[in-house]
């Protein structure tokens, strides 16, 4: 039978939870990375993350055992670069809230980084940084109060490590932005420049995006009218795949990126019931029953793809009794 990936010629990924998590790899995205290689399929890695240089992140890969060149990893940083250079001027002064790899971006295309309100910068450029300067956040808002024009590079709330969640990039914007009540341009996803950059970098004709989180990857991926594969190693769950409203919905599931190397996972639906494999679930009252035969993971994902047909086409039915019944599917953070 076909494989997903038989579809695309591009396959993209967001990092964290997907290809690693912290330091480690995921099990399987070595090999993961290598079957598509083989098959002649373009891979490229994107990340939110604006706190770590394009160069860093494509050393970490190759670390794990998935050779990337620098050409292969987009970050934040470089997309929120690139917004800038099209807003401004060449050489326009910029007040840089983030680490250096940040500042470097802004330099690379060609514009003039500021630390300093006084300076009188054009634009601010917030982006997550692990060691953020309190009095940076001031002349952040010193500057916007001036009139220079505020840009970040992702939203996201939070950020996982090997130890749990931590804040990221969002909260470090609230500071800025509850004191200026300006929303900041963004370019990570969900917003468009990030995946309209690798859309453009990689020459894609037919890209599939692969992610963790609905809220950022899927609505994002959805956003620029690209298929999606959300998978099941990251921050999110069945919980939040569930609730996601029609723009969260991913093409596909799998339980970790080897899925674009298996045939397609799908799902048909026809009045009050839903298969997919050997799955099934119905309609009885307001409640979705899940008939899941198979014990695995892969069975799992089937019944919660049938599940997740019925729960997406009739808003408001019960769906907890077969959720719980998917005991091997990790529930997420259900936010
Ligand atoms: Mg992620």
């Amino acid at each position: 039978m076909a494989e997903l990936i038989d579809a695309y010629d591009t396959a993209m990924f967001d990092l964290d939870g997907v290809i690693y998590l912290g330091p480690h790899a995921i099990g399987g995205s070595a090999e993961g990375i290598a079957g598509l290689h083989e098959r002649g399929k373009r891979v490229g890695f994107i990340t939110n993350n604006a706190a770590r240089a394009a160069t860093t992140v494509s050393d970490h890969l190759t670390s794990l055992g998935i050779p990337a060149s620098v050409d292969e990893v987009l970050t934040s940083s470089q997309a929120g670069a690139h917004l800038l250079a099209q807003h401004l001027q060449p050489g326009a002064k910029v007040l840089v809230v983030g680490t250096s790899a940040l500042a470097d971006e802004v330099r690379a295309v060609g514009l003039t980084v500021v630390a300093s309100a006084t300076d009188e910068p054009a634009a601010v450029i917030q982006g997550y940084d692990p060691n953020l300067d309190w009095s940076s956040v001031n002349e952040a808002c010193y500057a916007i109060h001036a009139g220079a024009v505020y840009f970040a590079t992702n939203l996201d709330r939070n950020r996982p490590t090997e130890r749990g969640l931590v804040p990221g990039a969002g909260p470090q914007i609230d500071a800025v932005r509850s004191s200026v009540a300006v929303e900041p341009v963004t370019a990570g996803k969900p917003d468009r420049p990030l995946l309209d950059e690798a859309v453009r970098r990689w020459s894609a004709d037919r890209p599939i995006f692969v992610g963790d989180r609905i809220d950022t990857d899927i609505i994002g991926a959805n956003n620029v009218a690209m298929d999606s594969l959300f998978v099941f190693t990251g921050a999110h769950g069945k919980l939040d795949l569930l609730g996601a409203g029609p723009e969260g919905r991913p093409t596909y599931i799998g339980a970790d990126m080897r899925a674009l190397l298996a045939p397609p996972r799908v799902a048909s639906l026809a009045g009050g019931r839903a298969t997919c494999g050997a799955a099934e679930a119905t309609i009885v009252g307001s409640e979705i029953r899940l008939d899941q035969p198979g014990g695995d993971l892969e069975d799992q994902l089937d019944g919660l793809w049938a599940v997740a047909q019925l729960a997406w086409a009739q808003p408001g039915l019960d769906y907890t009794q077969a959720l719980d019944e998917l005991d091997l599917v990790p529930a997420g953070q259900g936010q």
